[in-house]
């Protein structure tokens, strides 16, 4: 079936990375690997993709989670990244994945009438006119102090002058980019997920076409990479005519891998966000608010809120990078500052910490101040590699570095043609939506779950139901008091690729970030039904559940090492 991945039939994908040489081999599965993949695929090239761990395990599932032109770029002047990423939000919320960029209204408090308002509102009017007149989200508007404190009661009155309300986009970022992976195997890109590039191929003298000799890993040419397979410790070799890496904070190892010097540095740095209640936070529209060093987002994130972000330096662990007791401190300490009732560490569910590949220019540059815009670059013939970039700018970092990597290709190849590519779900859209009540009904399930099973897949719903007719128990939910359903579980198998109860509970569903204990009380019965799919004995089983509870306590222990808060501050804070 054309966008399934699964995860019973992998070998299947194994088989045919292996069976011949590829015309672009594309590694890393997070945003901009899926993109890549899904931009060369519909080029018409023969196309992998591999993935070391889970498609997005890495940045991809830890952003703010914002499809956004990036208000904050506008003041340091990168008009072109917000331009683009404007247009980009645009075409992702009305043609491309309307199922899951929804807009998302955001209020900006003002606390500086005279000084304040006209400097916001021109930036606004900036943002507004850049999208252009053909918008899909509201223009912005100015608030008194009454009307925000109407739409945000959380807010301190004392100070505030008026608000901005503006509209952005929002998106679950782990789900979207798993349906760009699908969408690529769609149309014919093979994806392979627990593969690990161990080294880059290259041919000796650089002359040789893909396959045609026992390549080494020095010399020439790329051609290809030795792949370890994560699942059973084997490794093999993947020939490709050209190798596109896409990973993130890791592009410059991965380029090391074969010997080659990346021309760009990237920088990491790490954003820690907060999941709170929705309660602990009256007000019915997103916020954003200045902090001493950039900016503090409130994100609606259905029943809770995302809080953050931070932005520091990072040099530890690229895989798992942790958030500390006084991450947790600042953001909350931030909030506060604008907030009636202070939040405290009991009102916080969830922590999450994330990298940004920034492109590095000078050492000494804060990241703050580090460019969002992506860098291509093609240092060694049949290599092509891209870092940098925002999440919402993925198609366009996808389709530049794919125009790099076949720029000398032995056969002309197409444009890009992803500005007309609906992601699956989007096709038939509305057509699903208008039968909501006909699902309902024929799968014997609430209305509100065909609701959020829609936000989730589109028009795959039906897909996703449909084992409800053979086995009742699917229609469950999977956890009291949250949406999700067992049989997202297994889908989450034989659609999605999950191949381990991390990958449904941390980005399948998200009960990693959004449980108060990190969906552990639902690992047991994740591991049933993945078991009873996968064909797990009862000691993998345990070994599986085992395994997902020390991955979500290392998760939560920013949250126990905090130190005691400070007091709020006295002050709201205004604009340096
Ligand atoms: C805190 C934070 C908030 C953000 N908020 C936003 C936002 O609101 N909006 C926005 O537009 N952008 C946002 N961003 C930026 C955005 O999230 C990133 O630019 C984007 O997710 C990067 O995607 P990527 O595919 O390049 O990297 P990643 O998602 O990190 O993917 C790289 C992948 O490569 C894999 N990999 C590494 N080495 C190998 C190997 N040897 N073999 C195989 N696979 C390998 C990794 O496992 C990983 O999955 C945010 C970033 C952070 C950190």
């Amino acid at each position: 079936m054309p966008g399934v991945l699964d995860a019973r039939d992998r070998n299947t994908a194994l088989r045919k990375l292996t069976a011949g040489p590829l015309d672009v081999l594309v590694i890393g599965g997070g945003i901009t690997g899926a993109g890549a993949a899904l931009d060369a695929v519909s080029r018409g090239l023969r196309v992998g993709l591999i993935e070391g761990r889970d498609l997005a395990a890495g940045t991809s599932s830890r952003s703010s989670k914002l499809i956004h032109g990036g208000l904050r770029y506008l003041e340091q002047r990168d008009f072109k990244l917000v331009r683009e990423a404007l247009r980009e939000r645009d075409l992702l919320v009305t043609r491309l994945a309307p199922h899951l960029v929804k807009p998302v209204p955001f209020l900006y408090p003002l606390y500086r009438k005279v000084v304040e308002r006209p400097y916001v509102g021109a930036g606004l009017v900036i943002y507004d006119a850049m999208e252009g007149t053909k918008r899909p989200v509201p223009y912005h508007r100015h608030l008194s102090a009454r009307g925000a404190l109407r739409r945000a009661p959380a807010l301190r009155p004392e100070r505030l002058a008026g608000a901005m309300v503006y509209y952005d986009a929002q998106v679950d970022d782990a789900r979207h980019t798993l349906t760009v992976a699908r969408t690529a195997a769609a149309h014919g890109a093979i994806v392979l997920t627990r593969a690990t590039a161990t080294s880059l191929l290259r041919s000796d003298d650089g002359s040789a076409a893909a396959g045609e000799r026992a390549p080494d890993t020095t010399g020439g040419r790329v051609t290809g990479a030795r792949v370890r397979d994560e699942e059973t410790d084997r490794s093999f070799d993947v020939m490709a005519s050209r190798v596109i890496v896409c990973t993130g904070v890791w592009t410059d190892l991965v380029a090391s891998l074969g010997g080659v010097q990346a021309r760009y540095e990237v920088r990491m740095s790490k954003g820690v966000h907060l999941v709170m209640p929705r309660a602990a936070i009256d007000a019915e529209t997103g916020m954003i608010v200045r902090t001493e060093k950039s900016v503090l987002f409130f994100i609606p994130w259905g029943e809770r809120w995302i809080v953050g972000t931070t932005d520091t330096d990072w040099s530890g662990d690229r895989a798992e990078p942790t958030a500390t007791g006084e991450d947790v401190d600042y953001i909350l300490l931030a909030a506060n500052r604008v907030l009636a009732k202070p939040l405290t560490r009991a009102d916080v569910i969830g922590v999450y910490a994330g990298l940004r590949p920034l492109v590095a220019a000078a050492a000494d540059t804060p990241t703050t101040k580090l460019s969002r815009e992506h860098v291509v670059d093609v240092p060694v013939p049949g290599l092509a590699t891209v870092a940098g970039g925002k999440f919402t700018t993925y198609r366009l970092m996808a389709r530049d570095v794919v125009d790099a990597a076949v720029a000398d290709f032995p056969r002309p190849v197409a444009e890009s043609v992803t500005a007309q590519l609906p992601l699956l779900g989007a096709d038939g859209l509305p057509a699903v939506r208008a039968a909501a009540q006909r699902l309902a009904e024929d799968y014997d399930v609430p209305l509100t779950t065909v609701e959020h099973l829609l936000t989730r897949y589109g028009a795959l719903v039906p897909e996703v139901l449909e084992p409800l007719g053979r086995d009742r128990s699917l229609a469950r939910p999977l956890l009291d008091g949250y949406p999700y359903l067992r049989a997202e579980v297994a889908y989450a198998v034989t659609h999605e690729g999950a191949l381990h109860v991390e990958d449904v509970l941390a980005r399948r569903v998200r009960l990693l970030i959004e449980s108060p204990d990190a969906g552990v009380p639902a690992a047991a019965e994740v591991g049933a039904i993945m078991g009873g799919l996968l064909g797990w004995s009862r000691r993998r089983r345990a070994l599986e559940v085992r395994r997902y509870l020390e991955f979500a306590e290392s998760a939560a222990e920013a949250l126990q090492s905090a130190a005691d808060l400070p007091e709020p501050a006295d002050s709201v804070l205004v604009p340096a």
